[in-house]
C-alpha cells in the first residue's frame, strides 16, 4: 500500500479508536471496499484516489460523527465513480449507510444535457439534505473542504467551486453552527475569489501580530483573566482566537474603510479570549471581575446563554478596554457550549444517538424558517434547478433583526415587517397593526437591516392585509397568509 495511504488509515483509525471503538471494524471493512473500487484512480494532485475519502473520513471523525456518517464518508464517491452499485453498499453495511451515500452522491452525466444543469441539480441535492437528514449535509461539508484544501491543484473551475462554496456552502455551515468548518471553508473560497485582499488582510494580521503592545496585551489580559479564575478556585480553560479572515475583511468593507489605511485594532472582536468554565453561573459571576480590571466598552454586551442564536451558540460576549487601551473580546461560556461553538447542533445534540438526532432533526423542522422555505420552493420550483438554486441562495444571506423583547431573529436579506411579524409566530403575524424599528413607526412593506430593533403592535382582532403576500420574502410568511386567507374562504 501507499506510504501516504497507510499513514492516513492508521491516523483514522485512531482517531475512531479514541471516541468510537465499536464502529472500528466497520470502518475498516468501508476502507476496504473504498480502496479496492478506487484503485487505479487518481486525482489531480496526482495522489491515489482513496486520500480523498480518508481525508473526507478524518475530517468527520474529527467533529466526533457517527460510524454510519464515517462509513458513508469513506465509500461517498464509491457509486458515483466506480463500479460498485448502491445495492452492494445496502448489502454489506446496510440501509443507514447507504442512504447516506446515495444522498451525497452526485447525479449522473447522463441525465443532463449540460455541465451547468447537473451542478445546478448537485447543489439542490445538498441543500435538500439539510431536511433530510442532518449528516447528508455534514458529509458534504466535509467532502468540501477537503477540496478545497486541495483547490491549488484543480486544473480547472477553481472560481467557480470557490463562489459555491461561499454562496452555498459557508451559510449552511453557519445555519447549523459547524463553525470550524464554516470559517475554514470562508476562508479559503475568499483566498481563492480575491487573493489580492486576501494577502493585504493576512499580512496585516501578521504585522499587528508582531507588535510589542500586541503580545503584551495578550499576556497582560491572560495572566490576569488566570489570576481571577484561580482565586476562585474555577475549573476553566482559556483559549485565544483570532477572528477569521474573511470576517475582518468584511468588517473593513461593511465600514467602508481602506483596507490599507485601516488599523486593525479598530476591530472591537479582532481578539477573543475564550474562558471556558464549568457551570454557567460562574460566566455570570466572572462578568463582575473582568469588567472591575478593564473598563467595557458600552454596547458590546450580549448574553447569548438567555438568548441563544438559533444555531443553538451560546455565550457572554464583552468587549473590555484592555492595556494601552487595546479592545479584546472575552467571553464567557460553560464547556459544553464551547463545543457546541466549534460544531453546532450536532454537539447540542448527541449525533450518535438515534432518539437524539430524531430531535435535532425536529429541532431544525420547527425553529429554522429555512426548513419550510427548502420544501416550499422544491415544490414551487418543479424541474427549475436554477430557481430553486438562486432563489435559496437569497434566503441563505441572512440578518439578525432584534425584537422588543430581546429575541434576536434571523432572516433572509430583504425580508419586510411582515416577515418578521410571521416570524415571532403565526398569531403575531396575523393580527399585525403597526411596526416600529428603532423607535420609528415605519410601513409594513419596510425592508429591515441587520441589527434593526424592531417592535410589533398587534390588533386584538384582523387577519393579513391583501397585498401582505407581495409584502411577505419568506415562504413561511407567504404560507401563513395563504393559509389563512383559504381558511376564511371555507
Ligand atoms: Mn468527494
Amino acid at each position: 500500500m501507499d506510504k501516504k495511504v497507510e499513514d492516513l488509515l492508521q491516523k483514522l483509525i485512531t482517531k475512531v479508536s479514541l471516541y468510537n471503538i465499536e464502529g472500528l471494524s466497520q470502518i475498516q471493512a468501508a476502507f476496504e471496499v473504498a480502496n479496492k473500487a478506487h484503485e487505479g484512480q487518481y486525482r489531480d494532485s496526482g495522489d491515489p484516489y482513496i486520500i480523498h475519502p480518508l481525508e473526507v473520513a478524518i475530517i468527520l471523525t474529527d467533529i466526533g460523527m457517527d460510524t454510519a456518517t464515517v462509513t458513508a464518508g469513506l465509500l461517498h464517491d464509491v457509486v458515483e465513480d466506480t463500479s460498485v452499485k448502491l445495492s452492494e453498499l445496502e448489502e454489506q453495511f446496510g440501509f443507514e449507510v447507504a442512504m447516506l451515500v446515495d444522498g451525497v452522491t452526485n447525479f449522473s452525466k447522463i441525465n443532463f444535457s449540460n455541465r451547468e444543469e447537473r451542478k445546478l441539480a448537485n447543489n439542490r441535492k445538498v441543500i435538500m439534505g439539510i431536511v433530510k437528514d442532518l449528516r447528508i449535509l455534514i458529509i458534504k461539508l466535509a467532502d468540501r473542504l477537503h477540496n478545497m484544501r486541495t483547490l491549488e491543484y484543480k486544473q480547472k473551475n477553481q472560481k467557480e467551486i470557490s463562489m459555491t462554496t461561499r454562496e452555498i456552502y459557508v451559510p449552511l455551515a453557519n445555519k447549523i453552527g459547524l463553525n470550524r468548518i464554516k470559517n475554514e471553508l470562508e476562508d479559503l473560497s475568499f483566498y481563492c475569489l480575491e487573493p489580492e485582499e486576501y494577502k493585504k488582510i493576512d499580512s496585516k494580521v501578521k504585522r499587528e501580530q508582531k507588535k510589542i503592545s500586541y503580545i503584551e496585551c495578550i499576556k497582560e489580559v491572560r495572566e490576569n483573566l488566570q489570576k481571577i479564575l484561580n482565586d476562585r478556585k474555577m475549573p476553566y480553560e482559556i483559549k485565544i482566537r483570532v477572528k477569521n479572515y474573511y470576517s475582518i475583511y468584511k468588517d473593513l468593507l461593511l465600514e467602508e474603510q481602506d483596507i490599507e489605511e485601516t488599523r486593525l485594532s479598530t476591530i472591537h472582536d479582532l481578539v477573543s479570549f475564550k474562558v471556558m468554565l464549568d457551570i454557567i453561573d460562574n460566566c455570570y459571576l466572572m462578568l463582575r471581575p473582568v469588567h472591575e480590571l478593564y473598563k467595557p466598552v458600552n454596547g458590546t454586551f450580549k448574553d447569548y446563554i438567555c438568548n441563544p442564536k438559533p444555531n443553538m451558540y451560546q455565550s457572554l460576549h464583552t468587549t473590555v478596554y484592555g492595556p494601552k487601551n487595546r479592545q479584546v473580546q472575552v467571553q464567557l461560556k460553560t464547556f459544553e457550549m464551547g463545543y457546541v461553538a466549534s460544531f453546532g447542533l450536532i454537539k447540542h445534540w448527541n449525533i450518535n444517538n438515534q432518539k437524539e438526532r430524531a430531535r435535532m432533526q425536529a429541532y431544525i423542522k420547527t425553529q429554522y424558517p429555512l426548513y419550510d422555505s427548502i420544501l416550499e420552493l422544491d415544490q414551487a420550483y418543479g424541474d427549475n434547478n436554477r430557481g430553486f438554486v438562486d432563489h435559496l441562495k437569497e434566503e441563505l444571506i441572512a440578518i439578525t433583526v432584534i425584537n422588543d423583547d430581546g429575541r434576536e431573529i434571523e432572516l433572509p436579506v430583504g425580508s419586510t415587517v411582515v416577515d418578521f411579524a410571521y416570524a415571532l409566530g403565526e398569531e403575531i403575524g396575523n393580527r399585525l397593526a403597526i411596526a416600529t424599528v428603532n423607535d420609528h413607526i415605519v410601513d409594513n412593506n419596510y425592508i429591515l437591516n441587520d441589527q434593526d430593533q424592531v417592535r410589533i403592535i398587534t390588533n386584538a382582532i384582523g387577519g393579513p392585509k391583501p397585498e401582505w403576500s407581495t409584502y411577505a420574502k419568506t415562504a413561511k410568511a407567504q404560507n401563513m397568509i395563504l393559509k389563512y386567507t383559504s381558511e376564511k374562504s371555507l
